[in-house]
Formats: structure tokens, sequence, C-alpha cells
């Protein structure tokens, strides 16, 4: 809060009469060198602004009607911009490079004469614009290299030959991270939308204008107004010097949008070094070991047989990979299988009538554990069949039902009471589905 009262008095003081102004919060110096293109509307990276940092950019000037009416309202702001300026503009206009100069804006190069051919140019050609047009800008000057060794293609119509060429004079490649669309036929308060609309996008970078363009002139005071109100700060950039050494940054902060803290990828774990107690080597195993002769299923792509198979003979039809259906032989499963004796299926006649009249409770038999096992389930047969007997002896229980099944049948078979046949009512559905289940249970 105090820094940020300070900054602002700081500002009202480099901008004397304009309390309103945005100012310039402060001066970026690039090596072109170091990074020979800028700008992510074409190349990977672009100046190492920090978030709510613009820089402005005008092209194509100067052209006195519009560009000294720009020229006026950056002072008002106190904003520093650079200008990338066309050679015949700066041969006809020699004042306004004198301007640019005076205000201590970065005049930079925009070639000779304005081509929108670059992208196909022979490179003779090109380099004539790219030095005609530093030459014209130069001329004005008294002082040459105050032309900094900044240039923007013509229409960004980029090719490797251009781009070739101006990194073997050391002049950075511009272009920009966004743009206002201020050469089209819109109106101005269009453009000030857009320049906002797309530095909200992205949160900083590079706005490219025009100071030629009327319109530009009259968004212009609402841009720098509404960047003020939202955060934004202006900065402006120049070239190193050996006098005045480059800005130091990391790689990270050229690109638009680096990898942060939010990016997943940049916690992805690293793999592990590995190191080896042991280094000795098992041997390596020799053909011998193998169960093939002469070596030939490693030398062959295919297996060994099929590889040999089709060098002595045409190809076979190819077999079908699926599994086949192999022939049970009858006599073996007659001896893993053997027939159930007749009389696992024989049920007491005694028992039949136990069924019908006392069903067992399923917890008194079903908690018990199995370990407990068979004493116990003996045990209860007895009394189970001791109640058939009783019920019996009151004539009750003398038509048995009995659902199928054999389990229960072999149960009440191992109880050992005195077993009579009887018939196993297969064909029927059971009478009592709940009570033969309770039975099966135990
Ligand atoms: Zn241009």
């Amino acid at each position: 809060m105090v820094a940020g009262l300070a900054s602002q008095s700081a500002l009202a003081e480099d901008c004397p009469g304009h309390p309103d102004a945005i100012g310039t919060s402060r001066t970026l110096v690039v090596d072109p060198r170091e990074h020979p293109r800028i700008g992510t509307m074409q190349y990977p990276e672009t100046l190492p602004l920090r978030d709510h940092e613009v820089v402005l950019t005008f092209d194509d000037g100067p052209l006195p009607r519009n560009s000294n009416q720009v020229l006026q309202i950056l002072a008002d702001n106190c904003v520093k911009a650079i200008f990338f300026t066309i050679g015949q503009q700066a041969r006809a206009n020699p004042e306004g490079v004198h301007k640019l100069a005076a205000a201590g804006h970065t005049i930079a190069t925009h070639t000779q004469d304005h081509p929108l051919t670059m992208d196909h140019m022979p490179i003779e050609k090109v380099r004539q614009q790219i030095d005609a047009g530093i030459a014209s800008v130069s001329a004005p000057l008294s002082d040459p290299s105050l032309v900094a060794p900044f240039f923007l293609i013509p229409g960004l119509l980029r090719a490797d030959g251009v781009e070739e060429y101006l990194a073997s004079r050391g002049i950075q490649v511009w272009s920009a991270d966004f743009l206002a669309d201020d050469w089209h036929h819109i109106s101005s308060a269009r453009v000030a939308d857009l320049a906002i609309k797309r530095l909200e996008a992205d949160g900083k970078g590079i706005l490219l204008l025009h100071d030629i363009q009327a319109r530009t002139v009259a968004a212009l005071p609402k841009i720098l107004h509404e960047m003020k109100a939202r955060g934004y700060h202006i900065v402006q950039v120049v070239p190193a010097t050996p006098q005045q050494p480059a800005t130091p940054t990391e790689p990270p902060q050229w690109q638009l949008h680096p990898p942060s803290e939010k990016v997943p990828i940049a916690h992805w774990p690293k793999i592990p070094n590995f190191v080896f107690a042991e280094v000795d080597a098992f041997p390596a195993p020799v053909l011998p070991n193998f169960d093939a002769p002469d070596g030939a299923l490693f030398l062959s792509g295919e297996p060994f047989n099929r590889a040999r198979r089709i060098a002595q003979n045409p190809p076979l039809p190819r077999e079908a990979p699926w599994p086949r259906l192999s022939e049970l032989p009858v006599e073996n499963a007659a001896i893993t299988l053997p027939v159930p004796e007749e009389k696992l299926f024989e049920v007491p006649a005694d028992a039949r009538a136990a069924f019908e009249s006392a069903p067992p409770r399923r917890t008194e038999v079903a908690a018990e554990p199995e370990a407990e096992g068979q004493s116990k389930r003996a045990a209860a047969e007895t009394r189970r069949s001791e109640r058939a007997t009783a019920a019996a002896k009151h004539g009750r229980g003398a038509k048995t039902r009995l659902a199928r099944g054999a389990s229960q049948s072999a149960h009440v078979a191992h109880a050992g009471r005195a077993a009579s046949k009887h018939e196993i009512n297969a064909g029927k559905p059971a009478r009592r589905p709940v009570r033969v289940a309770a039975l099966k249970k135990h």
C-alpha cells in the first residue's frame, strides 16, 4: 500500500500538470542478439513483461497530421513508446523523427517503402529495403545510434531470409502480442474496445497501433485511460548498449505465459537416478543354451519352424489360431465320473413326515460353525427323526411330498435312519420351496 502510494506520487511528479496520467512505469533494456525474434503473434518469445505490463508500438510514421497528435497524447500521459518508422516518411518529414528523439521515444525502423511482399521478395531487395530504411531514419538525427536495432516487417509478412539477414546484423525482429485493427475502417471506439479486450485476454504484452491513423488518435486517450483504470503499467523498451546492459531476465520470462505453480507439468516427478550396488553383469546367454539349430531362430524375424517351412516349400495354408475343441473320451469320463448309487436318492419314510410337520429352525442349525460339524448335525437329525416318528404315530405324514434334489436326500440318508424308497417328485415344482431352501442350508 505504501509502495503503491509512493509510486503513484512519483508518477505525478514525473508528469506535472497531468495527475491522471498513466505514466511509464519502467524501462526494459533488451539485447537483440539474445532474443532475435519476439511477439507471440508469430514467435515463441515475447518481451519479458510482468503481469499487467504493456508496451505500446506505433507503425508507419511519421505523418505530421496524425503522428503529432499521437505524440501530444503520449506526452500528456508521460508515456514512452516504440515507433517503427518508414524510411520514405522520415525523408519526407525529418522533423517528425526529431520529435521522436526529443520526446525520448524509441526509434526503430520498418523498411524504406513499406512493401507488402517481403515474404517472397528476392533477398537482395530485402537487404536494400532494410538498409535504406535505417539510413533514411538515421539521416535527420545527429546521433545515428539513436536508431534502435529493432525492426518490424511490413504486414508481418515474415520469411526465413528476412529474419536471417536481420539476425546477421544484430537487429531484433518485432512482431506483436495483439492488435487493435486500427488500419481497418472501424470506429475509434471499436479500436479502443479491441485494444482493451485483447489486452485483458493476455494480461500483458505488446500492442501494435498506427500513429498515421486518425481513428488511432481518437482512440488513444480512451485506451490509456482504461489501461490505468484497470491497473496496467506502460513499459518503455530500449536496446542494450555497452553503457546500458540488458535488464537481467530468465529464459521463461520471455514466454507470454511461462510455466507457473498452476501448471501441473512443472510438478511431474523426476525420473530417479538408480544407483546399482552390484555392477557385475550376468553372463550373456550363448546360442547352444537354446534349442535352436544354427541359431536360425535368432536370425529370422519369424518363428523358426515357419521360416524354414517357407524356405523349403511353397507357403502352407495358414492355420486359424483358434483353440480346437478336444473330444472327450467317453471311457475316461466313465472312470472319473461314477454313476451315483441309487440309494443316494432314497429318503427315509419317517424323514418325509419330518419335512411336513416339523421343519428345522434355520437359526439353530445354520448358525453352527462348520468345525463342530457332523456330531451336532447327526444329533439334530436324530431329534428330528424322533419327532417324525412321534408324528407318524399320531397318523400324520403318511404321504410325502419332497422337492427334487439329491443333496438333502443324501444328507437325510447320512443320518443313518431306516430308509424306504419313495418317489421323487421330479416333474412338479416344490410345494414349499422356502422350506426346502431352508433344508438345503444345513
Ligand atoms: Zn506498417
